[in-house]
């Protein structure tokens, strides 16, 4: 039998051979091991685990069939919180827990004490919605989803992690405006990928297009969110959008062209590319 250490670095050839991410193999290995109360790294000289030997083995094929890790784990890990993954919703990604922290530390600066209603549009998994709500429990949280599938996932991860957020279904914020809710803050992770975009194999084959995809120019999501944000926002509000690295020429254009006194700003992500965009409207 081998080792932890010699069986992650058997996997990691293959995973070379088979084009994929060593750093997955590595991941999986932790995860496991984790699940299992173990420290990998007090462990790696030590004979692995039959059970977890197999359950690695499993995954390393899923792997180097392209398969995102949070698909085999069946969760991925957002802003220090556990949230469950199917094929339903797009995996919640490091870039948008950027999002999240610059939300939080807008609400430091611009909104003074007491309950804050919020949105999150198309909430897939719920990563945004339930981590702002757990962050900041004084805020009030909406989210909604056009796929029923995706909201049994969210509502799941909002039981799991104790938070009360409120799901609706429906086309953006058509739900909200329906109920006529007005909301102080409202945040989206749209589809924004270009409809002609070359997009890795483990994207385009394993999440939902409907979470992916925006049409021509991938911002046909944010114009729709962007006509209904008069009938949703209060007065004094801000929204708040994850964007591709290439799109912040032409969402300048959409939003100035339909709100030209609100504030505008771009912020970018750890890796210096433009990923965030900051509506505020009066603050
Ligand atoms: N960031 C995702 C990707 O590139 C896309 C997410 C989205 O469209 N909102 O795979």
């Amino acid at each position: 039998m081998a080792t932890y250490r010699q069986t992650l670095k058997n996997a990691i050839v293959v995973c070379q051979q088979a084009g994929v991410n060593e750093m997955l193999a590595r991941r999986l290995m932790l995860e496991l091991t984790e699940q299992h109360q173990l420290n990998l790294y007090l462990v790696d000289d030590e004979e692995i685990d039959e059970i977890i030997l197999s359950e690695f083995l499993i995954g390393i094929e899923r792997l180097c069939r392209h398969e995102p890790l949070a698909h085999i784990l069946g969760y991925e890990w957002f802003f220090g919180r556990k949230f469950s993954i199917s094929k339903d919703v797009l995996v919640p990604r490091e870039e948008t827990e950027e999002l999240i922290g610059h939300i939080l530390s807008d609400i430091d600066e611009l909104f003074g004490q007491g309950e804050l209603d919020c949105a999150d549009i198309g909430t897939g998994s719920g990563a945004l919605a339930i981590t702002l709500k757990a962050e900041e429990p004084r805020c009030r949280v909406w989210a909604s989803d056009i796929s029923e599938e995706a909201l049994s996932i969210a509502r799941k991860n909002a039981i799991d992690l104790s938070t009360e957020v409120h799901f609706v279904l429906g086309d953006m914020a058509q739900p909200l405006i329906d109920r006529q809710v007005k909301l102080d803050i409202c945040i989206s992770n749209p589809p924004y990928i270009k409809k002609e975009e070359i997009v890795e194999r483990s994207v385009v084959d394993f999440e939902p297009h409907v979470a992916l995809f925006g049409g021509t120019d991938g911002l046909d999501l944010y114009r729709k969110l962007l006509d209904q944000a008069p009938l949703l926002m209060k007065e004094r509000s801000m929204m708040a959008f994850e964007m591709g690295f290439d799109q912040q020429e032409t969402l300048h254009c959409e939003i100035a062209l339909r709100f030209p006194f609100s504030r505008i700003e771009f912020r970018k992500d750890i890796n210096g590319k433009d990923r965030m965009c900051f509506v505020y409207f009066n603050c």
